[in-house]
């Protein structure tokens, strides 16, 4: 079963072709979604709507040019979003979270890492994250810009298996189906080529998101290990179709390429530079290279060199000055130098905070073959 899924809902499925919130067609998601998550599945939904919720609360019949009153209409429309959600999850008792992104929370390591640690605790504590972009005080220049590639990028962070975009229409189609009667859904897309970005015609009405930038969000997706699938929000109980593996469920699919785990070994061997090494006493180097899933915990380290941030590579290193392999440093160097040798209870008494028991991941750690 498909266990972690990031569900994007565009503003057109939101407002199901008006100009408001359709909470009719939103009551039909939450049922979709507290359904699955009964079943166990981890879910985060990743919502628009907000600037046109805030446009609709005043009555607006146009989106102002104004950057200030965009921000305005997301400071107003977001909360009236926040408020619909938890109102429809409350039906089923379940607990939601509002979390507010721009592109800088992906760029540096450290905010990645931050974001990161709050999706896990949310989505460990059964709470849907409700995503959006911090619309209200985000300039371009740190912008998404649109929540097709914000929701790709959620999914590479939440580590999702699967990606599901709603939207108006039922998937990638051979032509416009808008304009051209003969247009013919695909079924699954094997590879995101030029061939196929030509595909995507422009953009809809209300979104901000077209074909394009589907197509955009699908290949970071892919590539980071998640499948993705495109398919129409109004269609009758599309996500649990989806999920059950309903022949008569019309929809794109776009597989992962690889598996997540491998690029990220991947991006630690060939693109990161260590800044700093972490030597480790024997028996933890014999844990970390003898034990499958082992993450690098403080009691085994006896030496930190070097300055690092919270997220960036070091090396790891046996007492005799063999390196045996790199990772992500989940604390800086200066962190590390006080917790060295404790034991992962004590980190919080010592540092006044915690960010987890560990100080690499083993998710985020790469053995070398010596
Ligand atoms: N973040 C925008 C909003 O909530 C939507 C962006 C999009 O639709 O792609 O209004």
């Amino acid at each position: 079963m498909t266990n972690r899924i990031v569900v994007k809902i565009g503003t057109s499925v939101l407002t199901g072709g008006h100009s408001r919130l359709y909470k009719p067609g939103m009551a039909e998601i939450v049922r979709q979604l507290a359904e699955l998550h009964a079943q166990g599945s981890e879910i985060v939904l990743c919502s628009s709507g907000a600037i046109q919720a805030g446009k609709d609360r005043l009555g607006w019949k146009t989106k102002p040019r104004s950057v200030a009153e965009k921000q305005m209409l997301a400071a107003l429309g977001q909360s009236r979003l926040m408020f619909t959600w938890e109102r429809l999850f409350e039906i089923y008792d379940i607990h939601v979270g509002q979390v507010l992104l721009t592109r800088s929370d992906f760029e540096a390591r450290n905010r990645f890492l931050n974001a990161r640690d709050t999706f896990r605790s949310l989505i460990k504590h059964r709470i849907i994250p409700i995503v959006n972009e911090n619309d209200a005080v985000t300039t371009e220049e740190i912008r998404v810009g649109d929540n097709d590639n914000l929701s790709a990028m959620v999914a590479v962070l939440a580590d999702a298996d699967l990606l599901i975009m709603l939207t108006d229409q039922s998937g990638l189609y051979t032509a416009d189906p808008r304009s051209n009667p003969d247009a013919e859904l695909i079924k699954e897309v094997p590879i995101i080529n030029e061939k196929v970005k030509e595909l995507a015609g422009g953009k809809g009405d209300m979104g901000t998101g077209g074909m394009a930038t589907k197509l955009q969000a699908a290949e970071t997706a892919t590539r980071a290990g998640t499948d993705v699938i495109i398919a129409s929000g109004s269609d009758k109980n599309i996500i649990s179709n989806i999920l059950a593996g309903n022949d008569d469920a019309v929809f794109t699919r776009f597989p992962a390429v690889s598996n997540p785990v491998r690029n990220r070994k991947r991006w630690l061997l060939a693109g990161s530079t260590p800044t700093g090494t972490i030597t480790v006493n024997e028996k933890g180097c014999e844990k970390l290279v003898n034990e499958q899933g082992r993450s690098l915990l403080p009691a085994g380290m006896i030496k930190i060199s070097g300055n690092f941030n919270r997220g960036e590579t070091v090396r790891i290193q046996q007492e005799n000055g063999q390196v045996i392999g790199r990772g992500i440093a989940r604390y800086t160097s200066d962190d590390l130098r006080q917790i060295a040798g404790k034991h992962s209870d004590q980190i919080e008494k010592i540092l006044g905070y915690a960010y987890g028991n560990v100080a690499i991941h083993h998710n985020d750690m790469v053995l070398l073959d010596n």
